[in-house]
């Protein structure tokens, strides 16, 4: 029997395991705060039971042993090799925070953006979540399994079985945490009870309530109390992209759907009603949508049809996100809505996954992992076997072409919801304005008597100018000498509220300058039209009509965003006038006049997608008006009235777009006919940071021969910002067809590349910001 005899220490050799010690369980650590890479570790006996893929772990690092947490992402059993491996300290987690699929993603992303897997899983994970932020450890009571048995057959004492009998107040206690149906703190308890600690104690002693050490949360939740609205009849466009979800969702295999849907065509609806298919299933939906669409207009959109919805936005503090995260995690949740890292919500069982507003660029991080959620969502789509719904009135290009090579299946809303027609868009050609002088300012005559028109009818009317600041130029007219910033080498921006000129990137403020600081002449002129020069037009030529200021600086606090859009629902609210913070998303049906002020601050940046953000921007500023029954028109302010992407936003012509602007692409081999990477090398000193990327794209050039890849690199050039914040920046791009040899290429590239002292590199898959 000796055999059985339990051993003193868990992870001493069992003699059943002696015959297989040449095997051993392995797990294997990545160390988000840590080396990059991944290490393995034996598992000690004690600890097998507590540890699977996607929990975390304690152990010891490098030759100091340094104890650090990494996640668990393998555990297999393998032959004991020659090197020893060093044990795993401790399990941190009592539930996996990551699930096997998520792990794959992770994965996935690292592979396919070239990053670490321990910048990923941070980007996975929330940080809230990992620091267990806004709970507590606590005691937990709970009754005991038996209870009924236990109070009906009484307990031994004094050798002798007596009946339990119980006080009001411990019946009081019993029945109250029977109802509540989870485990309870002491303090709770006995609030709820309405009595002290004394009865729950005896409760506790008599073996009637058993207790457990836990974590509680400490913060309290806003809860929403959006009254429940019924669905809409559905028309028949709206009818037709429901069915194509659904026997997508039917099929249980993944598809993605591109819905290309004009402003105002119902796409929502369409949304809610497939998700109401997916949680009569008993799944749950992930609904992604650009930051700035985090309205609570959009919300209670989605609160007024399911009770569940969780609402993740960059506005949560770490204790909110971690009891969401939870929430989600334990199927709690119907409906996840939220920004891009919504993508990575822990849903227990995915049904479909929606991605409104698909063109927008803030889907794409800027840091690393600097993943697109749209690509994620295809393959988290994938790997869960559930559709995905993409949709836009202007999809990318990239969307779109993949759409028209059958990788994804196209739906078309061509109309607007209840017959409404689009609204008319009228081009205004600011060169005649320059010429005729008829007007001042930046409202041009045509765009004035329109403001007049649709504020008598009772409208409201919304403008356009994505610049904020007062002037966006200081220029001397004497010697020419323009007033830049001293760390980005970029015009400062006036700002008149405190009389300053602002860089826009890195914040740098000096006094406004009342003379020209190179020659002193004292003539020194501030032009470019900025917001805050278009709100004091606006007020100047409007007197009487409340106006609202909607960018950056003026919506910085919390909340801010949602006052002003409420003021300009109920009307108190006049001219709404701000940056592309408005172009998006809103539905204000008392909206007949949108004007564009200069639709062409995008056209001229050297960015391959300039046309396509102006279309985008144009086309869905134009989509705000016309909303209701008094109908709605658009007057576009442009010094390129010819412009084919202007020319297609006009006449809310997409095709006629994409059938511009493809053939370009293609020619020039930009995406989406090739994959784009884009290195930015930056550092403090010109001369380095030039060497440094002389060197990476030298390295690139012997890398693409060496794979003999089909591959075009350029640079390094300095970037078209070419000094930020006191770093000089050079970019190199590799373009070619085949996205994983290019990978490949920059993998052996840059494998052991250590740069100089202060210099940077980064590398960007598939970038969007050019600049
Ligand atoms: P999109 O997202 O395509 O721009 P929305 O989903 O915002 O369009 O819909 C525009 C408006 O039309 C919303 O106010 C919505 O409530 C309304 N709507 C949607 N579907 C219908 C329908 N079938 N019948 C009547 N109104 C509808
Ligand atoms: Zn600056």
């Amino acid at each position: 029997m000796a055999d059985h005899q339990p051993s003193l220490f868990d992870d001493d050799p069992q003699p059943w395991d002696l015959d297989d010690r040449d095997e051993q369980l392995v797990a294997t650590i990545v160390f988000p705060t840590g080396p990059p890479g991944e290490f393995d570790y034996t598992v000690p006996q004690h600890l097998r039971d507590l540890l699977e893929p996607g929990r975390r772990v304690n152990a010891p690092l490098g030759r100091g042993n340094r104890l650090l947490d990494g996640y668990c992402i393998r555990l297999e059993t393998k032959p004991a090799g020659r090197r020893r491996l060093k044990p795993i300290k401790s399990v941190i987690d009592k539930k996996r925070l990551l699930s096997p699929s998520m792990l794959r993603l992770t994965e996935w992303i690292a592979e396919r953006y070239l990053c670490e897997l321990p910048q990923v899983l941070k980007a996975v994970v929330p940080a809230g979540v990992r620091q267990k932020a806004g709970t507590r450890k606590a005691t937990l009571l709970a009754p005991v399994a038996d209870l009924d048995k236990r109070l009906k057959d009484g307990r031994l004492k004094d050798g002798q079985l007596k009946t339990i009998e119980l006080s009001d107040k411990q019946a009081a206690v019993l029945k109250v945490l029977r109802e509540f149906g989870q485990p309870m703190t002491p303090a709770q308890l006995a609030r709820m009870a309405g009595c002290t600690q004394s009865p729950i104690n005896t409760l506790r002693k008599k073996g009637l309530i058993t207790a457990r050490a836990g974590r509680v949360y400490t913060g309290k939740i806003a809860e929403s109390n959006v009254t429940p609205e019924q669905n809409l009849t559905l028309n028949a466009d709206q009818q037709k992209v429901l069915d194509a979800i659904l026997e997508s969702l039917n099929s249980r295999r993944h598809k993605t759907l591109l819905v290309h849907g004009v402003t105002g065509s119902g796409k929502t609806e369409v949304y809610i009603q497939a998700i109401q298919e997916v949680v009569g299933f008993g799944r749950q939906a992930i609904v992604l949508v650009p930051e700035i669409s985090l309205t609570p207009q959009t919300l209670s959109r989605f609160q007024s049809r399911f009770p569940r919805v969780a609402v993740l936005h960059s506005h949560l503090t770490d204790a909110e996100r971690h009891w969401h995260w939870q929430q989600i995690a334990d199927g709690n949740v119907q409906v996840v809505v939220g920004a891009r890292s919504a993508i990575f919500a822990p849903v227990p069982n995915l049904g479909l996954i929606v991605l409104d507003e698909e063109h927008e660029s803030t889907f794409k991080q800027e840091i690393a992992p600097r993943y697109h959620a749209r690509d994620v969502a295809i393959a988290r789509s994938k790997a869960e076997e559930v559709p995905l719904v993409l949709g836009s009135a202007t999809p990318s290009l990239d969307s779109f072409h993949r759409a028209t090579t059958g990788e994804f299946q196209l739906l078309e809303m061509p109309r607007r919801v209840r017959n409404l027609p689009l609204p008319a868009v009228d081009t205004i050609d600011l060169r005649q304005q320059i010429h005729s002088r008829s007007s001042r300012g930046s409202i041009s005559r045509h765009l004035h008597a329109a403001m007049v028109e649709a504020l008598r009818d009772g409208g409201q009317v919304i403008l356009l100018l994505n610049r904020r600041g007062y002037s966006t130029h200081i220029q001397c007219p004497a010697c020419g000498h323009v007033v830049e910033c001293p760390h980005c080498e970029i015009a400062l921006t006036h700002h008149r509220s405190d009389d300053t000129a602002l860089c826009h990137y890195c914040d740098h403020t000096i006094p406004a300058p009342s003379e020209c600081p190179q020659c002193t002449f004292s003539g020194i002129r501030f032009s470019g039209q900025g917001t805050q020069r278009l709100e004091a037009e606006v007020k100047a030529r409007f007197p009487n009509v409340p106006c609202l200021r909607m960018d950056s600086d003026t919506m910085r606090g919390r909340g801010s965003h949602q006052k002003a859009l409420d003021a300009f629902r109920q009307g108190k609210v006049r001219i709404l006038l701000g940056t592309q913070m408005i172009a998006k998303g809103l539905d204000f049906p008392n909206v007949t006049l949108v004007g564009v002020i200069n639709a062409d601050t995008a056209l001229h940046l050297p960015d391959f997608r300039a046309a396509e953000r102006t279309f985008q921007l144009v086309t869905q500023v134009a989509g705000r008006t016309g909303r209701g029954d008094r109908g709605g028109r658009v007057l576009v302010q442009t010094f390129s009235p010819d412009h084919p992407a202007i020319v297609a936003a006009a006449r809310h012509d997409y095709a006629a777009f994409t059938a511009t602007e493809l053939p370009i692409r293609k020619m020039l081999s930009y995406p989406p006919f090739s994959t784009m990477l884009r290195f930015v090398i930056r550092g403090p000193s010109e001369e380095t940071t030039r060497q440094f990327a002389e060197h990476l794209a030298e390295t690139l050039k012997q890398s693409i021969d060496h794979h003999q890849a089909t591959a075009r690199l350029l640079g390094p050039a300095p970037a078209p910002f070419a000094k930020l914040r006191g770093r000089y920046r050079f970019q190199i791009q590799l373009q070619g067809p085949n996205a994983d040899l290019l990978r490949a290429v920059t993998r052996a590239a840059t494998a052991g590349l250590t740069p100089p002292d202060e210099v940077q590199w980064i590398v960007d898959v598939d970038p969007l910001e050019m600049l």
